[in-house]
Parts: C-alpha cells; sequence; structure tokens
C-alpha cells in the first residue's frame, strides 16, 4: 500500500541500530512509576503503544540519585534490583519491532523536597523548597550517578538512555548564566558552564560502549531571561556530537517560563522553527517537538526539513495506535490529543497518575479492558454529547446494538459550543473521532430527536446522557432584557454590546471572556501572530528568544467584566498547567476580574453588586450568565418505571464540577462492563 506519510514511516538508521520510523513517544511522567503495582501497570501501557506502531518509546523520567527526585520518593534507577523491576516494561516492548530508552531527569532546584540542589543557590520560583549549590565532589558524585544509571538502564534491557537537559532541570541549570553563578571551572564562561552536560555524557559513552542509543534532550529555546544565546545553543550542539551523542531532541521553554510552549492555544507544530535552525549545524538526526499531534503535520515538518525525527509525547496517550492507523492511511481514525492538559499534565502535577480526557484507559490499561461482548443487547443512549458518544461508541465496538438520539440537529453537546472559543479549535478534531467511530461501529443514529420516557420499553438498556441545563441564579431583575444566556452568546443568538459583565468565572466563564473579546484571527492557528503575543523573538537574536522582547496583546473588542463571590483568585479552579495562561491572556486584554462580588440586583442601569460593603454599578450593555449548571435529569425517574435497566451518566448524572473528563470517564468505564 502507498502511504500517505513516505517521510514519518522512513526508518532512520543510527549505525548500530536501526529506528522502523521517524516518531519518538516523548517522555512523560505518568505517576504510574510510583504505585503499588506501578511496572507491571507501565509494562502494559507501553506495550500498547509499542504494537501500535511507534519506532522509539522514551520513559518518563527517573532520577539517577535521590537529590535529583522530581518529589519525595519519586522513581529513581540505583541498584540491580530496581533495574530487574525495568524488564518487564523493556520485554514487553520488545515484543513488538520498537525500541526504548529510558529518561535520566535530575530535578535540580525543582525538585518539590529539601533534598535538591543545584549549580548555584538560587531558589526556584516554582518550588517552595530552597535549593543548595553542589560541590565539586556533589557535581563528581552526580556524573558517576549519571553514569551508573546508564550502565543500569542498558542491564534492566534499554536500548539507550535521554539526558534531560531542557526544561529547566538541573543540567539546564548549570549551563544558563541564570541559575548558574558559580566561579569555579563549573560556571564562568559558557565554556565551563557546558562541562557539566559534557562530562556526563563523555563518561556515559565510556561506559556503555557504541551500540547503545545516547539522546541529548537540548534546551534549543529556554524562554527566561538569562538563557542561552542561539550561538551557544549551537556551540553546545557541536560538542555533545563530538562527546558521544546519537540523537539530539528539541528541549522547548524552561518549566518556569511564562510562555504557553504545549497548551491547546498554541499553534501546532509552532516550535519547528528552532530545531529547522539546527539543521545543517551538526551531523546527527535532530528530533522537533512541541503540538505535533496529526501525522499529517509531522509528515508536513519532516518533507519541509525541519527536522529529522518528530516527538509526539501526549498524542500517544490519546491514541496508542496512532502509527498503525497513519501506515494504513487511516488518520481519520486517529483520537486527537487536543492539548487541554486535564487528564495528563494536571494530574501530574498534583500527583495523581496521569491518563487523557479524551482516552480514560490511558495508564488504565490493567483497569478499563474494553472485550468484545458474548451478550449483544439492544442499547439506547440519549444524548450526543461527550458522556454519550464515548458510552455509544465505546458499546457499539464491543458489538452492542447500539442507537443514539440527539434532540439536536448535531451531535457533540458542549463540544460544540467549546470549539467555537479562540485558542480550542482542537475540540474539532474530538467530534470529527466521534463522527467516524459512530460509522465505523454503525450506532444508528436519529438527530432532531426528543427522546421520550414511553421510548424506553423499545431497548434493553436505557442510557441517558441529556447534560445539564445552565443555573439562573436568584438575582433581582434576572429576566431584564440585559441578561442573556452562555449559550445564546456562543450560539450567536443576541448581538451583544460593547460593555459586558459575566456572572461567574468558571471554566465557561473564562472562555466566553476570551470569545467576546477576541478580535480578528485566532493566534493558536498562527505561529507568527502567537510568538508576536506572547513576545518570542523567532530570529532568535534575544536571549533564551525572549530577553527584552516586548508582548504586543491581541487587539481587543469589548470591556469586559468578570465576576465571582468568592474571595480567591479569579481563575483559581481552572487547569493547574493552564490556568495562569487563561489570566494573563484575558489581563491582557484588560478583562477587569473581580471577587468578593455580592450581586445585588439588575436594571436599565446595569449590574449593581456589593463589595467589601460598598456599592457599585457597571454600566453594561448586557450580563452574560456563566453561573454553573443543573443536571438535566427530568425523565431519569419516569424511564426508569419504564425501563429498569436505565442509567444515568455524565452531566445528566452529576452537573457540579463535571467537565469532559469526568464526563466520558465515566460513560467509557460503564460501556466496559454492559
Ligand atoms: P452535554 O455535552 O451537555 O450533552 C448532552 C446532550 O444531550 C446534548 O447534545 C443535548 O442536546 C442532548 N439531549 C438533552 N436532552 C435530550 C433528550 N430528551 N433527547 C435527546 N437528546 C437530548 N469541559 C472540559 O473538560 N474541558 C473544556 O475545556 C471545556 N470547555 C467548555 C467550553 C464551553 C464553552 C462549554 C459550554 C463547556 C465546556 N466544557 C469543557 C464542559 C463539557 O463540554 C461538558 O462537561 C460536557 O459536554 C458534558 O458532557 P455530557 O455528554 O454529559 O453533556
Ligand atoms: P464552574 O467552573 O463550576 O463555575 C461556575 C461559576 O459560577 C463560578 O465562578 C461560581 O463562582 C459561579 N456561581 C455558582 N453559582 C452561582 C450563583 N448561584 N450565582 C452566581 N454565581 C454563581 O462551572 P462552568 O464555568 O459552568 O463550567 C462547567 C464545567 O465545564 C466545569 O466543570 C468546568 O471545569 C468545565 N470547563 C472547563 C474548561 C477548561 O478550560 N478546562 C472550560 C470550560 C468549562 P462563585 O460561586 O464564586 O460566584
Ligand atoms: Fe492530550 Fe488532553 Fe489527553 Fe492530555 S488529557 S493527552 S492534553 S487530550
Amino acid at each position: 500500500m502507498s502511504t500517505n506519510f513516505p517521510n514519518l514511516l522512513k526508518p532512520l538508521d543510527l549505525g548500530f541500530t536501526t529506528l522502523k520510523n521517524r516518531v519518538l513517544m516523548g517522555s512523560m511522567h505518568t505517576g504510574l512509576e510510583e504505585v503499588k503495582n506501578g511496572y507491571v501497570r507501565m509494562a502494559s501501557y507501553f506495550e500498547a503503544r509499542a504494537k501500535g506502531g511507534v519506532g522509539l518509546i522514551v520513559t518518563g523520567g527517573i532520577s539517577p540519585n535521590f537529590r535529583g527526585w522530581v518529589a519525595p520518593f519519586s522513581s529513581k534507577l540505583t541498584s540491580n534490583r530496581i533495574a530487574k523491576k525495568h524488564k518487564l516494561i523493556t520485554d514487553a516492548v520488545h515484543k513488538y519491532d520498537s525500541k526504548i530508552c529510558m529518561q535520566i531527569l535530575h530535578s535540580g532546584r525543582y525538585g518539590y523536597h529539601p533534598f535538591n540542589v543545584s549549580a548555584s543557590n538560587i531558589k526556584s520560583p516554582i518550588s517552595k523548597f530552597k535549593t543548595k549549590s553542589l560541590s565539586e565532589r556533589g557535581i563528581q558524585s552526580t556524573i558517576n550517578d549519571f553514569v551508573r544509571c546508564s550502565k543500569l538502564a542498558k542491564y534492566a534491557g534499554y536500548d539507550g538512555v535521554e539526558i534531560m537537559g531542557s526544561e529547566g532541570y538541573l543540567i539546564n541549570q548549570f549551563i544558563a548564566k541564570r541559575t548558574n553563578k558559580r566561579n569555579d571551572k563549573w560556571g564562568g564562561e559558557y565554556i565551563n558552564r557546558i562541562k557539566f552536560p559534557l562530562e556526563i555524557v563523555k563518561r556515559i559513552r565510556l561506559e556503555v560502549g557504541k551500540e547503545f542509543i545516547i539522546i541529548f534532550r537540548l534546551s534549543m529555546l529556554d524562554l527566561v531571561e538569562g538563557g542561552s544565546s542561539w550561538d551557544e545553543v549551537v556551540q553546545l550542539a557541536k560538542e555533545l556530537e563530538k562527546a558521544g551523542v546519537n540523537l539530539i531532541n528539541t528541549g522547548i521553554g524552561w518549566h518556569e517560563s511564562r510562555i504557553p510552549t504545549i497548551a491547546t492555544m498554541v499553534p501546532r507544530a509552532a516550535f519547528s522553527w528552532v530545531t529547522k535552525r539546527m539543521m545543517g549545524e551538526v551531523s546527527v538526526p535532530l528530533i522537533t517537538t512541541n503540538r505535533i499531534n496529526t501525522p499529517e503535520i509531522a509528515e508536513k515538518i519532516l518533507s519541509n526539513g525541519h527536522a529529522d525525527m518528530v516527538s509526539m509525547a501526549r498524542p500517544f496517550l490519546a491514541d496508542p495506535e496512532f502509527i498503525n492507523k497513519a501506515i494504513a492511511n487511516k488518520s481519520n481514525e486517529i483520537n486527537t490529543c487536543i492539548a487541554c492538559n486535564q487528564a495528563c499534565l494536571d494530574h501530574a502535577f498534583k500527583g495523581k497518575i496521569a491518563s487523557c480526557l479524551v482516552n480514560p484507559l490511558a495508564c488504565h490499561e490493567t483497569e478499563i479492558i474494553v472485550n468484545n461482548t458474548k451478550t449483544p443487547k439492544r442499547i439506547v443512549v440519549v444524548g450526543a454529547g461527550p458522556a454519550g458518544l464515548s458510552y455509544a461508541t465505546t458499546a457499539a465496538k464491543r458489538g452492542h446494538n447500539v442507537t443514539l438520539i440527539e434532540k439536536s440537529n448535531s451531535i457533540g453537546g458542549q463540544f460544540n459550543m467549546a470549539k467555537k472559543i479562540p485558542g480550542k479549535e482542537e475540540f474539532y478534531e474530538t467530534l470529527r473521532y466521534f463522527d467516524v467511530m459512530l460509522q465505523k461501529h454503525n450506532v444508528q443514529i436519529h438527530l432532531n430527536t426528543t427522546f421520550e420516557p414511553a421510548m424506553a420499553k423499545k431497548y434493553d438498556n436505557v442510557i441517558l446522557a441529556t447534560g445539564i441545563i445552565p443555573r439562573k441564579p436568584k438575582i433581582i431583575g434576572i429576566d431584564h432584557p440585559k441578561v442573556v444566556s452562555y449559550i445564546d452568546v456562543l450560539n450567536n443568538k443576541v448581538k451583544i454590546g460593547s460593555k459586558v459583565a459575566l456572572i461567574g468565572a468558571g471554566g465557561i466563564g473564562f472562555d466566553v471572556a476570551e470569545y467576546l473579546s477576541h478580535k480578528g484571527e485566532s493566534s493558536s492557528l498562527k505561529t507568527k501572530l502567537f510568538m508576536e503575543e506572547w513576545g518570542v523573538d523567532m530570529n532568535f537574536t534575544a536571549r533564551g528568544g525572549i530577553q527584552k522582547v516586548k508582548p504586543k496583546p491581541l487587539e481587543t473588542k469589548r470591556q469586559i467584566y468578570l465576576l465571582q463571590r468568592k474571595s480567591g483568585k479569579v481563575g483559581a479552579s481552572l487547569g493547574k498547567t493552564t490556568g495562569w495562561i487563561h489570566r494573563f491572556s484575558l489581563r491582557n486584554k484588560d478583562v477587569k476580574m473581580i471577587n468578593s462580588v455580592k450581586y445585588n440586583k439588575i436594571d436599565d442601569k446595569g449590574l449593581n453588586y456589593f463589595k467589601n460593603n460598598k456599592e457599585f454599578i457597571l454600566d453594561v450593555d448586557h450580563i452574560v450568565i456563566c453561573a454553573g449548571q443543573l443536571s438535566n435529569n427530568k425523565i431519569f425517574d419516569s424511564c426508569k418505571e419504564q425501563n429498569p435497566n436505565t442509567e444515568i451518566i455524565g452531566g445528566a448524572f452529576h452537573a457540579s464540577e463535571l467537565d469532559a473528563k469526568k464526563a466520558i470517564d465515566q460513560a467509557v468505564r460503564s460501556a466496559a462492563k454492559v
């Protein structure tokens, strides 16, 4: 079969070994590393990705010693005893023609524990723990620990290691002037600051021999003040090549950087220009990364000569079969990562096991089993939002006879509103995926049909996924013509004036503020616009790509006020890894965020409220209600009377704090059992 992805699927010869395609599954800390039975679960997780066709996998970061821990007792590789456990993983991956490297990650001052160390005593802005500068002896023993860790990885059956030299971790802390203020031979001039990574690589190569992959993750664009200049990055790449690395992977941005690098509003492949600049400077293959989530994008990067290989991480949580589907020219069947971070990074940062919003099986492969049913049933699913779609497609895939009834004229439920928000264009992909899956698994779809309880008798099982109804707060004047619901706004049912107050500052309040403030193109679709908006110098004349570069906020369309009753930070409920981006972006558009509000009344003058016992009137044209939601469960009891096998899921089951992650997870788990 001819392939649509000739460059992506082309083997890469590393001399002593060949990778079967140009795709690396990038390193992700999943939390499985630290749980009971974690190695068995990791083996299953990695095996599914190897079976799915990826050429090279890199594990989550493993520390070479306890000081390098990301958090207390996080995973380290320091003994044969631990290495033996890793064999479960390497054996599982090697059942297929895939290769796997172990990432060695020393967190340095990012370590969330009191034993962390760094190049100098400069506390990290994102850890509450102080840090201690390594002594000369400490440096030597850390290098020894990297070497020991590599030898143990080899013993465990890994095909190689990836040395984590980017994202602001220890090695990066030695390289950058920002964090390395030493005046011994490991500090001062650049040539001294890069001794630490070079010693690590040289010593590892010496000990592991030639036939063992060494990847170096090089911070090519630090995105922090005091980061490296482009010439310095090139110098280090050349020295790394001499020191014996086989592949150089691209690192973009330190964790403390204030530039979004992987969230959904970052344009696809937004940073491949950085790797492209390095092409030709060294002869080892270069890997590019960040916001690459479809085989089409990956193929384009390679065919345009931006890199020799691409790294994708989260797309393999979303769909372990990504590569096999690309090989079969069925990319429309790929469950696309929408870069929401909600179940992966947000979980990792909260110490929870990572998974995926669109694929709850990720990292739960031993727990949620979707197998063929021996007793097919006639199932009706009511409501084609994320919950109904997930249930219907999962049950139908298992062999059940599924009918999906939706009262509106399209599938998607609230995702049809989410996808309209500038920066959330990826949500279209989830709906495309479900559409393809409904057809593939022969789900009978009835749009423009309202389900009535009397219809429940016709089926063996009834699944109500009827979603939510927006909450209407009890405020005097709530029925005033100035008051509209977020649904009317996002469905373009009303023409909104130039001054607007939003009641409620949860996920939807923020999204509506983004929608209403937006003017012109979405910067998520234009790399150049995005870089200007956030102040990244694509000519790379600025240190770290940002030093002294002024961000250029996008133009705004309206004066917006975003209000909440709680006294805490406005937007505190947003995702851990994305909330700051939303707050930053709206502040740049001069959206006024007001907390501790006591709503008084709405009338012709606008919105009247109290704050700290003082009265305020917002003279606005419209007041948009984004005050949370209630379950739309009114037909449940009567359906249950008609058919005792009636189940209720998603927002219809529980609306408070219900998001798509919870809705899909509940639906898939339930459909896996029916
Ligand atoms: P819904 O999506 O509400 O779907 C219910 C469906 O049932 C609807 O299509 C409705 O027409 C249909 N229906 C109702 N009654 C009947 C009936 N009697 N007969 C037939 N059909 C019926 N969540 C996130 O996790 N991340 C986000 O970034 C995010 N962004 C959002 C942005 C916006 C603007 C909005 C509005 C929501 C967002 N959400 C987000 C929330 C997320 O979309 C919801 O949590 C999710 O859609 C709930 O899924 P559901 O299937 O339970 O309900
Ligand atoms: P939400 O996040 O629960 O926010 C509801 C807001 O309404 C809060 O700010 C709340 O703040 C306010 N509120 C609640 N009751 C009120 C009342 N009686 N009167 C006035 N204000 C009231 O819900 P949502 O914004 O509707 O979002 C629904 C779901 O979709 C959530 O689970 C959310 O996580 C998810 N979502 C997620 C994203 C994302 O980017 N991850 C985006 C959109 C939606 P006060 O009580 O302080 O006033
Ligand atoms: Fe991608 Fe969101 Fe899944 Fe993470 S949770 S892998 S960002 S779709």
